[in-house]
């Protein structure tokens, strides 16, 4: 059976998220604007929360995990300043979605997650939606970066850490941006760190947020 007018529906939902909820709100890259109009969101969550999946907000995704706010994940994409071509580090794959984003935007995306049952999960949408080339996944602690394949363009973290964990750092190139929240276990500052020529690291703090802990050796402990 086709599902092409479903496939219509949602696009028109996408289509309205990313006017009302990020265009409204300044995000302004037309490069993440597209990612969002194309990333099938409803994929990443429960069927029964289909209808929802383009609202304006946080939702349980199929693991029993946060899906974040669609705001949330393009204030951290475009923060990120993805090119073409980037090799980007992300700690904490989640339902997938963002490294949904990430992919469409032409990188090259080493995700990390602790928990296997959802780092299988992740692999297994974005597989069946079609998300299964330049994408290599690993479970573990992503505190300690992935090493064989650093040094990154870029580095984001979508859990909230109580600092920046030295290994990302040490795995950033020339001019890496690295985005993280940092903060509390119940409230983080979304930080910018840029590295700038000589290896100085300058930080910049963008909006408050509300990430599950990142735990692990420079992170939370359990
Ligand atoms: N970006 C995801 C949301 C991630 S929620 C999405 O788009 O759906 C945060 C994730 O970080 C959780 O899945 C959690 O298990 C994971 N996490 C927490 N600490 C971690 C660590 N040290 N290493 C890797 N993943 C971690």
């Amino acid at each position: 059976m086709s599902n092409t007018s479903e496939d219509d529906k949602f696009s028109v939902e996408r289509d309205r998220m990313v006017k009302q909820q990020l265009k409204a709100r300044g995000i302004d890259d037309e490069g993440v604007l597209d990612a969002f109009r194309t990333v099938p969101r409803h994929a990443f969550v429960n069927a029964s929360d289909h209808e929802r999946a383009y609202d304006d907000r946080a939702l349980p995704t199929r693991s029993g995990q946060t899906i974040s706010q669609p705001y949330m994940v393009a204030t951290m994409t475009e923060a990120l300043n993805v090119q073409n071509g980037h090799e980007i580090l992300e700690v904490g794959t989640g339902s997938g979605y963002q490294t949904a984003i990430l992919l469409e935007l032409g990188a090259t995306v080493y995700t990390v997650e602790k928990e296997s049952s959802l780092s299988e999960r992740a692999r297994n949408t974005l597989e069946e939606i079609g998300y299964d080339h330049n994408i290599s996944f690993r479970v573990g602690d992503g505190t300690k970066g992935w090493p064989e394949h650093a040094p990154y363009d870029r580095i984001l973290v979508t859990a909230g850490a109580p600092e920046v964990p030295q290994s990302l750092k040490d795995q950033a190139c020339e001019s890496c941006r690295i985005v993280i929240p940092v903060g509390s276990k119940t409230k983080q500052s979304l930080k910018i760190l840029r590295k700038e020529s000589g290896g100085v690291w300058t930080t910049e703090s963008r909006t408050g947020c509300v990430f599950v802990p990142l735990k692990g050796s420079e992170g939370w402990s359990d």
